[in-house]
């Protein structure tokens, strides 16, 4: 493999995910941006809604039932000559974590708003989570054809409470029931909005020119004039679209459009390709890590089990960093220190999986995990690095797990290890008696837990309440320091799955209290992988 190529493979790729409050739309984009990547004849089956088609992401018992998206799928299409990886992430904050940990392994985020509603929390928090790594973001203002607020309002929300500059690139004309299309501000043209069209891709009717008298016969001489006023404000009102700020995540392109009504989402695309950047570096223990280089590496970011009920099995899911992955190879798990020949890893075509003969960087490969790979292990071609800034939340809701038949304690505490190192649960035992105790992010987390300890582990366990209010994990520089606090405060103390040092405080003043105490230990919120 020559550089140009690698170089070409590199070019052509754009790893996003989506991110937004439940109900903005996301799932309806998804079966949108997929219908343009001509891998569903007909949208409408990603939630498999009223389509005889199984959804794909369903594969969870839990899912049907609750209605939620738990899980995290990917997905690769061809757009105009980029070939896009979308990384779905869970819509329920119970499983913010997993969302957290996919956000690791994308290159850009689109931030999808309701614009009735506009900036949510969850988004909001979202946002947060890019900022720690200023990945860039394109925002998609959605419902347009129901009655939404002033969308200049609702750009200056964006600004204010996202603390993001919005660069409008196209702009409604009207809006629910007189929602008539967009101007798209950097084509200067207006694109017309045509109903019931949601699942086809629509036939583009557009008018050059903002002053092309067609555009009034088109929507009518008032409405025309009241979009030529709005413009001349909001062109001269708002930023400028700059590629430096975009990738820098200082500015956000904004388009308009309903993913419903199946309207905009390709000038987003068209945005998403053209300006995302190409795979980036990413940070390791030792050195940055370029797309370029010719030595393979990538880091797991995710661990999902039962992908298929049929198979039933464990997949842990790696985000090429650099080279290029070929079916076959040999690679080291850095952590293991130890070389393993990969000839089954996994690509995920709108959600089907089939097996990959090669993958570049900015793709997601699926490795088939037989309990030895955990989440932020790196892979590499033999160079001794781990990639940075995996994170671990500390848990804040717990529960003493206990065995219906006491017999098969070895079973449930694999099971919870296991199920820890996917990042389902996390699971503490302390050094003083022989409880497991489960920790969570979010309580639906508990509710998965004991139906895979049944259906994966043949355990049949319960949960009780336990006085543990918060988790941190703890260390220190001073072996001797250390030694002592872990002599007085050994009955707060527990190891993680990962045998990691763990201080369970029975209440918030209490761990108050035991930070004044032992200054020189380090009490963490989050833990790197
Ligand atoms: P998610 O929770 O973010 O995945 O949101 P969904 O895609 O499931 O959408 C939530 C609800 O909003 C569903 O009932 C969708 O049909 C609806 N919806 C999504 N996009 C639009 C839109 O552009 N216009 C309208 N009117 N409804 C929409």
């Amino acid at each position: 493999m020559t550089d140009a190529q690698l170089n070409k493979e590199i070019e052509c790729r754009r790893t996003f995910a989506i991110i937004s409050h439940p109900d903005a739309g996301k799932t309806t984009i998804t079966e949108k941006v997929l219908l343009y990547g001509n891998h569903l004849q007909k949208a409408g089956t990603v939630k498999g809604r009223g389509s005889n088609q199984h959804a794909k992401s369903d594969w969870m018992e839990m899912e049907k039932d609750r209605g939620i998206s738990i899980t995290t799928s990917v997905m690769q299409f061809p757009y105009k000559g980029s070939l896009v990886n979308l990384l779905d992430t869970p819509g329920h904050e119970d499983f913010s974590e997993d969302t957290y940990r996919t956000l690791t392994a994308v290159d850009s985020c689109l931030m999808v708003i309701d614009a009735a509603k506009g900036v949510e929390d969850r988004t909001r928090k979202l946002m947060e989570v890019t900022r720690l790594r200023d990945t860039p973001i394109i925002t998609f203002m959605n419902k347009l054809d129901r009655d939404i607020r002033d969308p200049m309002e609702v750009l200056d929300e964006v600004e204010d409470e996202l603390k993001i500059a919005c660069a409008p690139i196209t702009w409604p004309i009207g809006c629910g029931k007189l929602f008539k299309g967009v101007y798209h501000i950097h084509r200067d043209e207006v694109i017309l909005y045509q109903t019931g069209q949601g699942s086809t891709v629509q036939e583009v009717n557009t008018i050059k020119g903002l002053n092309n008298p067609e555009i009034d016969a088109a929507i009518g001489e008032d409405l025309a004039a009241q979009m030529r006023d709005e413009l001349e404000l909001v062109i001269g009102a708002s930023h400028e679209f700059d590629q430096e700020l975009f990738l820098a995540g200082e500015l956000t392109p904004v388009f308009f459009g309903t993913a419903l009504g199946n309207f905009g989402v390709d000038h987003m695309l068209d945005g998403l390709t053209q300006w995302s950047p190409t795979p980036m570096p990413r940070q390791t223990s030792v050195r940055e890590v370029f797309a370029n280089e010719e030595n393979f590496s990538g880091f797991i970011f995710k661990i999902q089990a039962n992908m298929d009920p049929k198979h039933r099995d464990r997949v842990a899911f790696m985000r090429i960093v650099s080279g290029k992955y070929e079916k076959g190879m040999k690679m080291n798990h850095v952590r293991l220190g130890k070389d393993v020949r990969i000839s089954d890893a996994l690509t995920f075509v709108a959600g089907d999986r089939s097996a990959v003969e090669e993958a570049y960087p900015g793709d997601i490969i699926g490795l088939h995990n037989h309990g030895t790979i955990q989440i932020g292990d790196t892979f590499t071609q033999g160079e001794d690095f781990k990639f940075a800034g995996i994170p671990n939340f500390a848990p804040e809701l717990f529960r003493r797990i206990r065995l219906k038949d006491p017999l098969k304690q070895k079973q449930l505490l694999k099971g919870l290890i296991q199920l820890s190192e996917e990042g389902a649960v996390q699971v503490f035992r302390p050094l003083d008696n022989n409880d497991l105790i489960v920790g969570a992010v979010g309580i639906l987390q508990f509710d998965v837990v004991v139906q895979r300890l049944k259906s994966e582990y043949n355990v049949e366990a319960i949960y009780e309440a336990v006085n543990v209010a918060t988790a941190r994990w703890v260390s220190c520089e001073d072996d001797k320091k250390f030694e002592e606090f872990r002599r007085k405060c050994s009955t707060n103390l527990a190891l993680d799955g990962g045998n990691n040092l763990t201080y369970i405080a029975p209440t918030r003043v209490n761990l108050n209290l035991s930070k004044e105490r032992y200054p020189e230990v380090v009490f963490t919120e989050t833990r790197e992988h």
